[in-house]
């Protein structure tokens, strides 16, 4: 069956009659209690760990068959990072759970974790991370939940359904696959909390719909990471941590891949021969054929990246790889200098394995750079420069900061990930995700004793004297 019949028949089948009946049931799951038990919310955290335990080889299968992705890439950032996740789900979440006292003696505040039945809509890449780190979150919280995972990775969407059919609870937890017709199937219901992990124009559709019942939402988004290279750093070490950051997740098709450089014009040949030697350290002398590249994961992505190289504003700007190859939807790490800032791959996040450096006369330029640039996901510096190091902090704005390495930030489930303006709105990760996925009640409770007279009318001049 073609896929757009395939399309058809899910249309026919998941419409705004059957996500209602969906969330319906989902509701009266909740109503029940029984997603906001303890033992509910430890069960299916274990089903999931269980599920990666025993799938591990199934997971690896569908990224290689959307993707191409090395196996040990997606063992080590993909099925062990959400491992580590959910164990310190398992081992937090009776803390987590505990009423929390208020800073206040008198009388006791506590709170409460409350209902939210949630919605998850995720982008193609990253199944399990993306689809089921936030989920860990969501069933810590006590929801129920709907998970629609994206259409652009079919295997790892069939598999992701087949899995959670077969290891966790369907009376909460749910997956609709499908595309646009089916999220917006799902986006007419009342949802307690949506999270979106995707681009900002469809992150857009998503806050309208959520508008009309005044639905909160977790928007993940992306946009163009900058990593800044200042001089007098340990040049082959910093060119490592940013190829892995850029080039060893996804081959450049990640949020937080390093979207360009900024360099100064001094530095910029000696920062360029190192990244060659060390892409072809990695990737060999013909990196179209490296087994540790994953592949563009569409025709589609295939076409918008070509588009990028083949504009007339960055002709003759590359310095190193290029290669392309349609068939096998391949494109080597491709380094350019000195594009124009009014280039097509300057004016959109890459999303790919192309990396554009731009070059300034001092490197505190580079931060006015970002700056005068919508807000990127992450950004990044390598420098050993104490000063340089507190600008960046104070001065630049992004999701998140890292120093001296890549994308590392997004595995310390210490820190909150996400967003800021255009590249997202509220963090998850570890307590974050509880947090984010729970409503914290304040409750104020009270005895009878020691009421005061004084509040009550008549209001007397006696008692304003008091
Ligand atoms: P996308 O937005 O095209 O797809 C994501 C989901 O949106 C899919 O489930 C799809 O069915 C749905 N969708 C698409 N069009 C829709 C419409 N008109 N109405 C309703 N739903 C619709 O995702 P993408 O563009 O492939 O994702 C890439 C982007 O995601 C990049 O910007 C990247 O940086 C970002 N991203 C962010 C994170 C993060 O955690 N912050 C992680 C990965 C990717």
């Amino acid at each position: 069956m073609g896929s757009e019949e395939e399309t058809k028949k899910k249309n026919e089948v998941f419409d705004a009659e059957a996500a209602s009946l969906f969330v319906k049931e989902l509701r009266g799951t909740f109503a029940s209690g029984k997603t906001k038990s303890y033992g509910w919310r430890v069960s299916q955290l274990k089903s999931l760990m269980k599920m990666l335990n025993e799938r591990e080889p199934d997971i690896v299968d569908a990224l290689r068959q959307d993707l191409d992705k090395p196996e040990l890439e997606s063992s080590i950032y993909e099925v062990a990072l959400l491992k580590t996740s959910i164990k310190s789900a398992l081992k937090e979440l009776k803390h987590w759970m505990t009423p929390e006292k208020a800073i206040c003696s008198e009388p006791p505040i506590y709170m409460e974790i409350h209902f939210v039945t949630n919605i998850e809509n995720n982008n193609f890449n990253s199944f399990p991370v993306l689809s089921l780190d936030p989920v860990v979150g969501a069933i810590a919280a006590g929801n129920a939940l709907v998970l629609k995972p994206s259409e652009v990775a079919p295997a790892s969407s069939s598999l992701l359904a087949k899995l959670v059919g077969e290891y966790m609870d369907l009376s909460s937890i749910r997956v609709v696959e499908g595309a646009v017709a089916e999220t917006s199937a799902l986006l007419d219901q009342k949802w307690d909390k949506i999270c979106y992990t995707g681009n900002s124009r469809v992150a857009r559709i998503v806050m309208a719909a959520a508008a009309k019942h005044l639905t909160p939402v977790l928007l993940e988004l992306g946009g163009k990471s900058p990593v800044v290279f200042d001089s007098g750093i340990n040049l082959k070490v910093a060119c490592r941590r940013m190829i892995m950051g850029k080039w060893g997740c996804n081959n450049g098709q990640a949020c937080i891949s390093p979207d360009h450089i900024i360099t100064t014009k001094d530095y910029a040949p000696k920062l360029l021969e190192s990244l060659k030697n060390e892409l072809e350290n990695f990737y060999g002398k013909n990196p179209l054929e490296s087994k540790d590249l994953s592949r563009i994961v569409n025709s589609n992505h295939f076409a918008r990246l070509s588009k990028l190289l083949d504009d007339d504003k960055v002709s003759g700007k590359i310095v190193h790889g290029g290669e392309r190859d349609k068939n096998k939807l391949r494109i080597a790490p491709t380094l350019l200098l000195d594009v124009p800032r009014d280039s097509l791959i300057m004016s959109e996040e890459i999303f790919g394995p192309l990396l554009p450096i731009l070059t300034v006369d001092k490197i505190e330029d580079s931060f006015d750079i970002i700056n005068s640039g919508t807000k990127p996901l992450a950004a990044y510096l390598f420098t050993n420069n104490k000063k340089l190091k507190q600008q960046f902090v104070e001065t630049v704005s992004a999701g998140g900061l890292v120093i001296n390495d890549t994308a590392v930030h997004l595995a310390v489930h210490s820190l909150p990930f996400g967003g800021v303006q255009e590249s997202g709105m509220g963090a998850y990760h570890g307590k974050f995700s509880f947090d984010v996925f729970s409503h914290k009640k304040a409750v104020l409770s009270r005895g009878f004793i020691g009421d005061v007279p004084v509040r009550y009318p008549p209001y007397t001049k006696g008692k304003l004297r008091l």
